[in-house]
């Protein structure tokens, strides 16, 4: 087959560096890479490849592009679209007030069929190759959008939701439901080309102990495939959850009794571990997902970075859409910086962008095929433009190394600079794209009393 030659500025993380993200950081000012068949093929500086006979007269050159490896979302919700920006309202009260009347509308087929696909796109337009999706408890929802994303041919991880109480009756499932279920779309969908199936209880809090058995059994019967669930977010979910499993010592032996505990187990939050549960998360290899546009929005608390690391806890980064208020990963990681700041830790760009590439590549297992540009790598590709947004193109020019152009496109960056979108070598997405798919909405709204309008 055909190689693709793409010369442009290049920057990714190297597999072989040991040490810190920042000595890993190879940056190429005149590089090419070259794909095919879906994988990268060639990663070299440009001079160096013309020296060794490679004819490059072919190749696309973007020396004012910037070429690096797709992001890798670790936590994200599909159903939750419609929900993102709501008002108001913490954890606990989110979820019901926004969260499970959003889900509920997905025992419609064709609502989760349409918004599977728009979900997909809406991914890859934000420069998100793969990504560790909860779908919702309707077994259908799942099947979408492994539906969707197989035939865009990215890689992605989900699960089917599994709560079987304290959530509205409509999206409650049983255990032997969500066994069978479950069975079912692993069965279908794990390790079907890029696919992969995650054991997805919501949190301990929405599920009995039976289910919470059940989820353990999954994991016991495939032991390759991962658990998504949520840990220690929000006080009064710590709180209500000690209520509920008074018989646990913590909020993370709720999982530990029932086998929910790995080096594939994926903890979305964990804010406000005890030095004890962090000891054990590191002790299992488990990794945390860093959800900081969510974690500010919902007032959840700030995420203690420094002192995972210091357990050496495998941390990515992640959008949690919809309490997340953005798809798009360089706003996740500018969103990271802010809560770093306010615990004394600043975030350098080279940290940010490995927990979205290469550092989610391993945390998930996932660094034999993506998370970043060595030759034989999956060609998860993206293409960043600065120079599309007036702003930015100011700020770009008084970058004096690659470290302030990043930092740069994670502070005010977002899908605007994000020009092409490669999936497994084919172009996939972009934001023209996307706008073109949604729909024109006109909003009609009901006149509001005084009361109601002290909401924005
Ligand atoms: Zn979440």
């Amino acid at each position: 087959m055909k190689q693709t030659l793409l010369r442009s500025r290049i920057v990714h993380f190297r597999d072989d560096a040991v040490g810190s993200p920042d000595s890993a950081l190879e940056y190429f000012e005149d590089g090419v890479i070259g794909f095919a068949d879906g994988r990268i093929t060639l990663l070299e500086d440009a001079r160096r490849a013309e020296k060794q006979g490679l004819d490059l007269s072919a190749a696309e050159h973007r020396p004012e592009a910037l070429v690096t490896s797709g992001f890798i979302d670790a936590h994200v919700h599909a159903p939750q679209l419609a929900v993102m920006g709501s008002y108001g309202e913490k954890l606990l009260d989110w979820l019901h007030k926004y969260t499970f009347p959003a889900e509920l509308q997905f025992a419609d087929e064709e609502v989760s069929r349409q918004n599977a696909e728009f979900f997909i796109d809406a991914l890859l337009a934000c420069g998100t190759t793969s990504a560790m999706v909860f779908t919702t408890s309707f077994a259908h929802s799942t099947e979408h959008l492994f539906q969707a994303a197989e035939r865009t041919g990215m890689r992605l991880i989900a699960g089917k939701v599994l709560m079987d109480r304290n959530a509205p009756d409509a999206l409650l499932d049983t255990p032997e439901r969500a066994l069978r279920e479950s069975s079912t779309l692993i069965e279908k969908w794990h390790g079907r080309g890029r696919l992969g199936y995650a054991v997805t209880p919501r949190f301990a809090g929405t599920s009995s102990r039976a289910q919470l058995s059940v989820a353990g059994q999954l994991l016991r019967d495939y032991p390759d495939l991962w658990l998504q669930t949520h840990l220690s977010e929000n006080l009064d979910e710590i709180a209500w959850t000690a209520s509920l499993f008074p018989e646990a010592s913590d909020y993370l032996n709720t999982y530990e009794l029932y086998g929910l505990h790995g080096e594939r187990s994926i903890y979305a939050h964990c804010i406000h571990l005890s030095e004890s549960e962090q000891s054990r998360i590191a002790y299992a290899g488990a990794t945390v997902a860093f959800c900081p546009s969510s974690n500010l929005f919902l007032g959840s608390g700030l995420l203690k970075l420094q002192q995972l690391r210091e357990h050496n806890i495998p941390v990515a980064l992640a959008t949690d859409v919809g309490a997340g208020t953005s798809l798009c990963q360089l706003r996740s990681m500018g969103e990271a910086y802010k809560v770093c700041q306010l615990g004394d830790y600043p975030l350098g760009a080279a940290e940010a962008f490995y927990m979205a590439t290469l550092g989610a590549a391993r945390a998930l297992h996932q660094e034999k095929h993506i998370g970043n540009l060595a030759p034989g790598k999956e060609a998860d590709i993206l293409l960043l433009n600065g120079n599309r947004e007036p702003l930015m193109r100011e700020r770009l020019r008084h970058c004096r190394d690659i470290r302030e152009e990043l930092f740069a496109y994670m502070s005010m960056g977002d899908e605007r600079i994000i020009e092409r979108t490669y999936v497994a070598g084919k172009v996939a997405g972009n934001v023209a794209g996307i706008k073109a798919k949604s729909a024109t909405c006109s909003p009609r709204y009901a006149p509001q009393n005084h009361e109601r309008a002290l909401t924005p």
